[in-house]
């Protein structure tokens, strides 16, 4: 399998180098170069496997190169077996909406179940054998956390985890602060998440930097978090049991949701993927409009999704250009010359043909979540609010699942003051609270991050 870049068609990788780079070099997104399209009968026999064989069949179209099938059968099951369930995730029926909860892994976050695969990815492609990796990772909250976990004390693998400082939940920069070992940098940078990332996206592309620390990634911008990503849509799916389903994510970077749309093009029947929005709504803006322009980022109650650089959105683009790269460069460029873009009615047409889009105000997420409890009895977080909320605004649905993030503990602020109901600490986390917290805050700006890096390493 090979791999393109979005703004340059004629780039040849395989995963192995994806893996490691997470961003092409000239800016763009790794994309494969085909996505195997499954048939009615093939589908049929997916249905039957368990959580980690169907992760093991939808992997190996990707890695197949690098990986060899019982690798990957061995990197996954143990990837999984420090879950709650032995099949990863849970569906439930709450009211008449279905619910995934995708958080009962090592950090509460959905995030763990690409990321503890991706931990075992760096030492079974041995990316780390020569010299070491330092991984570095941009974090609304969750990312840093399944990361950290994810790569604690594994050999010759550095992380350095930035998050925006004071932005996050208290549970969340807990978690993150106190599990690592010495091999776990926490960052606290004086901006927001899109500052975190830019500075990310900014390392990488300066070469002689990125060659010198042997930098890596694990953002939802690498192709092997998404891959993870898809195997819960065809889960559900077969477990529902349904002809034809929709799937309602809570949306920032566009991965979950994008991996929604690849299961799709793999021939799995979704009818709609639902991109429910906070008020970082540029999701929302340019489904709905064709107007992609970042705003400044307001901080909300899902702050997993504050973000209004949303990066995996660039690859839709690639697709709904019919694959045109050099169209995807220039209108990224436009981007970063005039801050925004625009598509045409057309384009938008057809991402309207798997999208839909709402926006979920902060009033709106608490009463979600008092209206929930008084009439299930059942506490949902924030961010698998806005999915909830999202489904409540459009007609017509039938069947459709809410993708839970994050587990409401996380968010114990949030939820007592929509429901007055104190959340239970669940017992994966007891661990965490009561350890000394370790993070260094430091300037929004390129140059100071690259000092502290280097000065960690020597
Ligand atoms: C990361 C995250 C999201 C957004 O996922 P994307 O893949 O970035 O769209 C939503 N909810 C929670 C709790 C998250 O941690």
């Amino acid at each position: 399998m090979n791999y393109l870049s979005t703004r340059d068609k004629s780039l040849n990788f395989n995963f192995k180098d994806i893996f490691l780079r997470g961003l092409a070099p000239d800016g763009g997104l790794f994309l494969p170069s085909e996505i195997r399209h499954y048939n009615k009968s093939e589908l049929e026999n997916l249905s039957k496997l368990s959580y980690s064989d169907l992760a093991v069949e939808i992997l190996l179209n990707f890695c197949s190169d690098n990986l060899s099938k019982d690798e990957l059968r061995s990197l996954i099951q143990d990837a999984y077996k420090n879950f709650e369930d032995k099949e990863v995730v849970r569906i439930k029926k709450i009211g008449n909406i279905n619910l995934l909860e995708l958080y009962h892994g090592p950090t509460l976050a959905f995030k763990d179940i690409a990321m503890q695969v991706i931990g075992n990815m760096y030492d079974q492609l041995k990316v780390a054998e020569k010299k070491t990796v330092n991984v570095v990772v941009a974090t609304s909250g969750d990312t840093g956390s399944a990361a950290i976990s994810a790569l604690n004390n594994r050999k010759n693998i550095n992380l350095f985890v930035l998050h925006p400082h004071n932005k996050i939940s208290n549970v969340q920069r807990k978690i993150m602060t106190t599990i690592g070992s010495n091999n776990i940098f926490n960052i606290a940078i004086e901006g927001s998440f899109d500052d975190c990332q830019r500075i990310v996206k900014d390392l990488f592309n300066e070469n002689d930097f990125r060659e010198k620390i042997n930098m890596s990634g694990v953002n939802s911008i690498n192709w092997a978090r998404i891959i993870c990503q898809i195997v819960y849509y065809f889960y559900t799916y077969f477990y529902i049991g349904k002809e034809k389903i929709s799937f309602s994510v809570p949306t920032g970077n566009f991965g979950d949701v994008y991996a929604g749309y690849v299961a799709k093009k793999m021939g799995l029947p979704i009818d709609k993927l639902i991109v429910a929005t906070n008020e970082n709504d540029i999701l929302q803006r340019v489904i709905n409009t064709g107007e992609y322009k970042p705003d400044k980022v307001k901080p909300s109650l899902s702050p997993s999704m504050d973000i209004q650089v949303s990066s995996n959105f660039e690859r839709l683009l690639f697709y709904i250009l019919n694959e045109d790269d050099q169209k995807v460069a220039s209108l990224m460029k436009n981007l970063k010359d005039k801050g925004s873009f625009k598509l045409n009615k057309e384009e938008i047409n057809e991402i309207k043909k798997d999208f839909k889009a709402e926006k979920i105000s902060d009033n709106e997420t608490l009463s979600i979540i008092k209206e929930v409890y008084d009439k299930e009895k059942f506490i949902i977080d924030p961010h698998t609010a806005t999915a909830f909320g999202a489904i409540n605004k459009i007609e017509d649905l039938k069947d459709t699942v809410a993708l839970g993030t994050a587990h409401p503990y996380k968010f114990l602020e949030t939820v007592k003051k929509a429901t007055g109901k104190k959340v239970e600490a669940p017992h994966q986390l007891e661990k965490f609270m009561e350890k000394d917290e370790k993070f260094d805050i430091v300037e929004n700006n390129n140059e100071k991050i690259k000092k502290y890096i280097l000065n960690k390493i020597q």
